[in-house]
């Protein structure tokens, strides 16, 4: 058994070429084979998202605080509240973020494929596709 120090892990900044506005990372697990198991706390600033990207055996996150954005590509953006679960199917093109006026908060998970094989990513998200006033909240 090993006990991984959150001082040994320092918070990350998101990079700018796969997050627009400032996003902080926090590694929560990155397993070791037979594992596939990845998790990571990231916190979005107002206005903060990722890019558009896919992830090859999908993608769970679980929102802990603030209210956030996700959207599946050809859908509209919907609203997110702590406690929601966003189970996002593999290969499906999306983005995850905070709302424009609210920090955001969310664990994200998923698995590696067998060869190793994590997110792909793709282009940024426009203001214009961000700003897409959101479905109402069921
Ligand atoms: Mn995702």
């Amino acid at each position: 058994m090993k006990v991984v120090r959150a001082t040994a892990r320092p918070t990350k900044q998101g990079p700018a070429d796969k997050f627009s506005g400032t996003v902080w990372q926090d590694e929560v697990v990155v397993g070791t084979a037979p594992s596939r198991m990845r998790a990571t706390i990231v916190s979005f600033t107002p206005g903060a998202r990722t890019a558009w990207h896919t992830h090859p055996v999908g993608q769970v996150l679980y929102c802990l605080s603030g209210i956030g954005r996700v959207q599946r590509k050809g859908e509209p953006v919907q609203i997110l509240n702590p406690g929601d679960t966003v189970m996002i199917p593999p290969e499906v093109m999306h983005w995850h973020g905070a709302a424009p006026d609210r920090l955001f908060a969310h664990m994200a998970m998923s698995e590696s494929t067998d060869k190793g094989e994590t997110t792909s990513w793709y282009e940024l998200v426009s203001e214009a596709e961000y700003k897409q006033p959101p479905a109402a909240a069921a």
